[in-house]
């Protein structure tokens, strides 16, 4: 489980995070939806590690980790742009993690293989990420981030670079894979559709304040103020 208790964030005198409090169960798919600057990534950095709270507590598992660095934090999280690393093979690309963590060759061998399998990507692990479709590509950066087992899986706008198409079948894979490794899994967007469609619950967040948790079905049948009905209910 991931759980933030009144988690607040400022940048000097702007504050973005307000008195986040949320509890996201084990195994999971989350989803945190809201408009442009609503603190959707600031918070998912913060989880991860890039970004520390004035206050408040982040507890993982259980264990407070509010202090913990982030190598030492074992949450994988895939941004906006995938970051590949241009110059490396796919392969390499995958196995960047465990290489850094100094695992055995054999065990290195085994899970990226594994992992690539799981994206459906063996075909393609001597290719360069510019040899590689957009959706591939997105495909590769989940694969480099499941690769080293992560305890919660953060996904900022993972789909967005993708074209409609690709992305909602995307979006199909990654729960699949979701379900498959049963990982607590936190995945900002700010498309409404994609948000009710996957996730099995939800927060909607405006101006770094949380404005209302629940399923899909809840936030829609009963929003708790006229701004989640607006963002909630505009179904495309
Ligand atoms: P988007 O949907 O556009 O990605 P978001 O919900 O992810 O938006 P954040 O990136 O979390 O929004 O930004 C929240 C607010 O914090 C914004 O007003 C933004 O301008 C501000 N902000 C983000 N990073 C910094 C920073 N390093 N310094 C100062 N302000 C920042
Ligand atoms: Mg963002």
């Amino acid at each position: 489980s991931v759980e933030c208790r009144n988690i607040r964030l400022a940048y000097g005198k702007t504050e973005v995070l307000k008195d986040i409090n949320l509890v996201i169960e084990p195994g999971e798919f989350f989803a945190l939806l809201g408009p442009s600057g609503s603190g959707k990534s600031t918070l998912l950095r913060l989880i991860a590690g890039f970004n520390q709270q004035n206050s408040g507590q982040l507890l993982v598992d259980g264990a407070d980790i509010s202090h913990v660095p982030p190598h030492k934090r074992n949450i994988g999280m895939v941004f906006q742009s995938y970051a590949l690393w241009p110059h490396m093979s796919v392969w390499d690309n995958v196995a960047f993690g465990l290489v850094e963590r100094r695992l055995p060759k054999a065990e290195i061998q085994e899970k990226v293989q594994s992992a690539l399998e799981l994206v459906g990507l063996e075909a393609f692990a001597t290719r360069r990420p510019n040899e590689l479709s957009g959706g591939q590509q997105q495909r590769v950066a989940l694969a480099r981030t499941i690769v080293i087992e992560p305890q919660v899986l953060l996904l900022d706008e993972p789909l967005s670079n993708l074209d409609q198409k690709l992305r909602v079948q995307m979006r199909q894979e990654l729960l699949a894979l979701q379900r498959r490794l049963g990982i607590t899994t936190i995945f900002v967007t700010h498309d409404q559709e994609e948000a009710m469609t996957t996730a099995d619950r939800m927060a909607v967040m405006d101006q770094g304040i949380v404005q209302q948790v629940g399923t899909p079905a809840n936030l829609f049948d009963y929003p708790c103020n006229r701004f989640v009905a607006n963002f909630v209910g505009t179904m495309n």
